[in-house]
């Protein structure tokens, strides 16, 4: 009896029960009525004399290690089942939740896309570190060109030459590379130049190009497509000019204007009395790259442009700054938090 009492008291002091029922079906074992102590102590009194104080000692050790046991269990199933608020005080105020919003350059480069989206134009990106061939020579870059150079470009690797792309025109060419014509797509993204950070410029900043190829693609298409994206964006009085320019992927080239949509065309500081402001490039894509890219230059034509982000955002709220984009400044942010 002994030994049967020392594995008794080891077992009870060891239990540990997984949920009320569990407690419940150890308290039955031990303490009803037919229970495993009610049973020991009937055989106590077959116990030799002389082992009786010692074995009784241990008999009352089982039992107290059972009622405590029992009561702890029942303790902490009861405090389990309270609900979870008993003893908060619902009536205290509660803490501030202050709901983000979107960031500026998030705004207008969402703008941008649901904007050609209507047009048919769908959304391609690609990797932000590339090589020579659809960064530069694909694009007509001659080796010369000053973009080439380390003062201007972030180069990861040389020969062969890895680096942070300086556009997302790469993404073209990713893309003519893959896709057979009809082509219609943006592609936002983040691009990188060797540039002094001022107000003006940025060492990172982010694009939005547009690129349209099929049969039959002329100027006029990318002039319409381009006037319907600054009625969209900038209000439906806006105009559009065209000025002549000189891009190594497209011929010819093109700077656009938009009237500006602040003093609408008589003259302020932020078009510098000329009633302008200059808002993107474009052109039609360069015979040369097409082949550069397997598309069959007799037979398609099409025409690419390509904005930067930050450029959009300054004129479309006024903001003078192009560094306060990047500071993460809240009072700047916080202006932003009713658009969408
Ligand atoms: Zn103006």
């Amino acid at each position: 009896m002994r030994e049967l009492l020392v594995k008794y008291i080891e077992e009870v002091n060891a239990f540990v029960a997984a949920d009320a029922s569990e407690a419940e079906q150890f308290r039955l074992k031990f303490l009803s009525k037919k229970g495993i102590l009610a049973g020991l102590f009937a055989e106590f009194k077959d116990v030799p004399p002389d082992q009786k104080k010692e074995v009784g000692a241990m008999l009352n050790e089982l039992k107290n290690a059972l009622h405590q046991k029992v009561e702890e269990m029942k303790q902490s199933f009861e405090q389990a089942e309270k609900p979870a608020h008993e003893g908060t005080d619902l009536t205290r105020p509660v803490d501030n939740f202050e709901p983000g919003s979107r960031h500026p350059l998030s705004i207008v480069r969402n703008e941008i896309i649901r904007i050609f989206s209507r047009i048919g134009f769908s959304v391609a990106e690609d990797r932000e570190i590339e090589d020579d061939w659809h960064n530069f020579s694909a694009l007509n870059f001659p080796e010369e060109h000053p973009a080439r150079d380390m003062q201007d470009t972030f180069f990861i690797e040389k020969d062969p030459d890895i680096l942070l792309r300086t556009h997302t025109s790469s993404v073209q060419i990713r893309v003519m590379e893959k896709m057979k014509p009809p082509i219609r797509m943006i592609f936002p993204g983040r691009v990188f130049r060797n540039e002094v950070i001022s107000a003006r410029a940025h060492c990172i900043f982010h694009q939005v190009e547009g690129l349209y190829v099929d049969k039959n693609v002329s100027f006029a298409d990318l002039k319409q497509t381009l006037l319907f994206f600054a009625r969209e964006m900038f209000g439906e009085k806006t105009q559009i000019r065209l000025r002549p320019s000189y891009f190594p992927f497209t011929e010819p080239s093109g700077e656009m204007d938009i009237s500006c949509n602040i003093c609408g065309g008589k003259g302020c500081n932020i078009c510098k009395y000329t009633g302008w402001v200059e808002i993107l490039g474009c052109g039609m894509v360069d015979p040369s790259v097409f082949e550069n890219c397997g598309i069959d230059s007799n037979e398609y034509t099409g025409f690419a442009f390509g904005m930067g982000i930050e450029r959009v955002a300054m004129l479309k709220y006024q903001v003078h700054d192009l560094r306060l984009f990047f500071e993460n400044d809240l009072r700047f942010l916080k202006q932003f938090a009713g658009s969408v």
